[in-house]
């Protein structure tokens, strides 16, 4: 398996963000050479030749997605987005943190390839070091002549404006950013249309995400061919996995697509923390399906094998439970989380997230009763399909998950009042 890497291929010093660090290992080359010698077109073609998919969830092949945006019209936008919230994900802060200026790179080369003049980082409001790491890069390449009016002495003017969030976690869904981004209350939007035909002010818009755009610059430098040779087949190259939960080494670690999950569980990340055994792992950030551990062997980290274990690969934010967690309760972090983000637009997920978490939390204070699992049940076949946005199936997913495989700890906590683990949940220690 190839040791390609397209973030973790430099050491991490004081200022191994800043320009010049940057430059010194060939930044910005990428761009030149596209600026110089390189259509438009030719970078959409290398693009879609890398079989790149988009890294904040859904993994929707990202040429495709330029593919189907209007270029005669008159504007088009490009915004990043950056409000990483989904917990158990923390990749994109990194990318701030150390990579800011292959981002904005990233966004240059989008943006040649799709005309765009005005591009967008929408970036979570929680991020402090980020935000200012990126505002820091985002002075210097201004000043270096790689940002705004004739890039590099080409025909080419591109400008970025940052815009912070105020937290909430829907606005990382792209239709609610965009709102967000256009001064309103940040509401997910219905689709049709989508915003490669109306988004940003009614403009045609591409969204993509932070590790998905930073990516470009490689496959630019490299060809597309040779980042399609990396990794699994229909899944090409190397991803940012965070795991966190019950680990020794927790952390982000850069690996090919198609890895081991369990190797990066128990070689990478040293294996369960406290010598315990592996009890479950949430594969894909919080609201992805879980996985008992004996339904992770054999995974691969991509997309197909996930999937045909049941669950995703969402955001890459693997989250290690070992054995003696409680499933109820550490469940009851999760429903708390999203009934607190549901906007409220649309009575499914405002009604029924905010029920799951009074029903989950009445069983963790001993109160539950006896028909309570299969009201769960119900109220998440209630949501998943009808509503605005995903939040609703990223809630309910979880809670099915949890129960379908956790039955009879649901069952004994309701049935004693107690936790068969006894103890308290210990998921942040
Ligand atoms: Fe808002 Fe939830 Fe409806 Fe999405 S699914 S629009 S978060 S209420």
């Amino acid at each position: 398996m190839t040791e390609a890497r397209v973030f973790f291929n430099f050491a991490v010093t004081a200022d191994s963000h800043r320009l010049p660090a940057y430059r010194g290992r060939g930044g910005y080359g990428a761009l030149e050479t596209a600026l110089r010698e390189m259509a438009p077109a030719a970078v959409e073609a290398e693009v879609k030749a890398s079989e790149l998919r988009g890294r904040g969830g859904a993994g929707f092949p990202t040429g495709m997605k330029w593919s189907f945006v209007d270029r005669t019209s008159p504007v088009v936008y490009l915004c990043c987005n950056a409000d990483e919230g989904e917990p158990g994900t923390f990749k994109d802060r990194w990318i701030f943190e150390e990579a800011s200026h292959q981002l904005i790179e990233g966004i240059l080369l989008a943006s040649y390839a799709l005309g765009v003049r005005h591009a967008f980082i929408y970036i979570r409001g929680e991020f402090d070091l980020p935000y200012r790491r990126l505002c820091e890069a985002l002075a210097e390449a201004r000043a270096a002549g790689l940002v705004g009016e004739r890039i590099l002495g080409s025909s080419f003017s591109c400008d970025i404006i940052v815009h912070r969030g105020a937290g909430a976690y829907v606005c990382g869904e792209e239709s609610s950013l965009l709102t967000s981004l256009e001064g309103f209350k940040g509401y997910p939007r219905n689709k049709p249309p989508f915003p490669a035909v109306k988004g940003l002010y009614q403009a045609p818009t591409v969204i993509n995400n932070v590790e998905t755009l930073a990516t470009i610059p490689w496959i630019i430098a490299h060809g597309g061919g040779a980042y399609a040779s990396i990794g699994a087949e229909k899944n090409s190259g190397t991803r940012l996995f965070g795991i966190s939960g019950h680990v020794n080494r927790p952390g982000l670690y850069e690996r090919p697509t198609g890895y081991p999950l369990k190797r990066i569980i128990f070689d990478d990340a040293g294996g369960v923390r406290g010598g315990k055994g592996l009890k479950a792992v949430i594969p894909g950030g919080s609201s992805t399906p879980v996985l008992t551990a004996a339904e992770i062997d054999g995974i691969t980290l991509d997309a197909e094998s996930v999937q045909a274990a049941g669950s995703m690969l969402g955001s890459g934010g693997i989250i290690v439970v070992a054995e003696g967690t409680c499933m109820v309760r550490l469940l009851r972090v999760l429903t708390r989380f999203y009934a607190h983000e549901s906007c409220g637009q649309c009575t499914p997920c405002r009604e029924g997230s905010a029920w799951m978490d009074a029903i989950v939390g009445r069983i963790c204070a001993g109160k539950g009763e006896p028909d309570d699992l299969e009201r769960l049940e119900g109220i998440t076949r209630g949501i998943m399909g009808n509503t605005v946005c995903a939040l609703g199936d990223a809630a309910s997913m979880p809670v099915a998950s949890f129960i379908g495989k956790f039955r009879d700890e649901f069952a004994y906590f309701i049935k004693y009042g107690r936790s068969m683990h006894g103890g308290r949940l210990e998921i942040s220690k």
